[in-house]
């Protein structure tokens, strides 16, 4: 018999697999609402300005590509710090924060899941309910037990905060809670800065373990908007560990440029966390790649191309918000009454449309017009070419 003989076939990814069906719909006005990535007004994947710079001049002073640290390029992590946690920060100059390199936010969550597994291999994990779909398989496949945390209130059209505090309220103490810090996938509702006092109160009270993921950063109201939840954190005193992200905020996702930032008691804490974080390192993949993370250090050391990067960010931030602004126009122009104002309240890529798996087949099938059938769509795949044709496509579904 053949070794493989009892491998079963696994599920296709469902937006992979969205994909592959919208490259063989023949529809000429067929529109892809249904990816991850940010396209600009010509509905292409841009090439940032200021990474086209820094790598040029990579290029002109090449180096030889020798192994680069088990925990990253040392310049890359210190910039992610200085981004992530402000440059000055207190548990910076303390050297409270453990930092490591990370194969996108992805590989961020894998690092600080398997390091947390080892740390508390019984503790169980929640995750938003809906989440990024990763989220859960993630932990799944990194040991845990996985539930959720009500998150989601569809009648509200927006978060159920009451539900979620509930639920984090009762969670055992050793919990670790995955939190969506800004631009919530794939909602696009957050909470405030006063809801997240409270949800902060309730993982100390609880003892429970926070685990940011930030994948946005920038894509909401702006750099430090978005990142302030961080902040909120550090002031409450607790440990708690954040993932980053560079693949939408640089438009660098094939080079997964990412980190693992995890918040200790004391700098010697942190000193033997950095070294359990090594470890789940070393024998996973052993080390990170050069590319991505030297365009990254550059660009935000460099203090022209920072600014150049705030400024192309901006950009990008401020033409989802436009498109999020013409979208509830032209919906309204086509005749769809109601309350269309929670679209221009989500922040981030995505849209939670409030349309029905019916309506989104519909929208398919009649339209050629993908989105997730959880009525998930991109508005950063959005532009003024295609935006009329999705408001009459998504007015003749509703
Ligand atoms: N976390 C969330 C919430 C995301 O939406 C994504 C990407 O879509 C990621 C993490 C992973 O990002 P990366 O491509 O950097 O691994």
């Amino acid at each position: 018999m053949s070794l493989f003989a009892a491998v079963e076939m696994a599920p296709r990814d469902p937006i992979l697999g969205l994909n592959e069906q919208f490259n063989a719909d023949t529809n000429p006005a067929k529109v892809n609402l249904g990816v991850g990535v940010y396209y600009d007004e010509n509905g292409k994947l841009p090439l940032l300005a200021c990474v086209k710079a820094a790598e040029t001049q990579l290029v002109e002073a090449a180096r030889a590509r020798g192994y680069v640290p088990i925990d990253g390029i040392a310049a890359y992590d210190k910039a992610v710090q200085n981004l992530v946690f402000g440059e000055g920060s207190e548990v910076l100059t303390a050297g409270r924060v453990a930092t490591v390199q990370a194969l996108g936010g992805t590989g961020g969550l894998k690092v600080g899941a398997d390091f947390l597994k080892k740390l508390n291999p019984t503790a169980k994990v929640l995750v938003s309910n809906p989440s990024w779909e990763n989220h859960r398989a993630l932990f799944i496949n990194a040991g845990f037990e996985v539930d959720s945390y009500p998150y989601y209130d569809a009648a509200k059209k927006g978060v159920d905060f009451d539900g979620m505090l509930a639920c984090l309220n009762a969670a055992p103490a050793g919990t670790v809670v995955v939190l969506h810090a800004c631009c919530h996938n794939p909602t696009g509702y957050d909470i405030s800065p006063a809801q997240w006092e409270q949800v902060i109160a309730a993982v100390k009270a609880r003892n429970l373990v926070a685990f940011l993921d930030m994948a946005y950063q920038g894509f909401g109201d702006g750099i430090a908007e978005d990142g302030a939840v961080v902040g909120q954190f550090v002031k409450a005193g607790l440990s708690f560990f954040v993932a980053t992200s560079f693949s939408k905020s640089f438009s660098l996702y094939g080079e997964r440029v990412g980190a693992l930032n995890v918040v200790c008691d004391t700098k010697d804490e942190t000193a033997k966390v950095l070294s359990q974080l090594k470890i789940v390192i070393r024998t996973n993949y052993s080390n990170p790649p050069t590319h991505g993370a030297q365009v990254v250090a550059t660009v935000l050391s460099t203090p022209a191309l920072r600014a150049q990067w705030e400024e192309e960010l901006a950009g990008m931030r401020n033409r989802i918000k436009a498109m999020r602004a013409k979208l509830v126009e032209r919906l309204q122009a086509q005749g769809v009454k109601g309350d269309l104002s929670f679209i221009t309240t989500q922040r981030g890529m995505f849209s939670y449309s409030g349309l029905s798996k019916p309506q989104m087949e519909r929208l398919r099938s009649e339209f050629g017009v993908y989105g997730v059938d959880s009525g998930r769509i991109c508005v950063a795949a959005l532009n003024d070419k295609n935006l009329d044709y999705v408001a009459s496509s998504i007015a003749k579904v509703m």
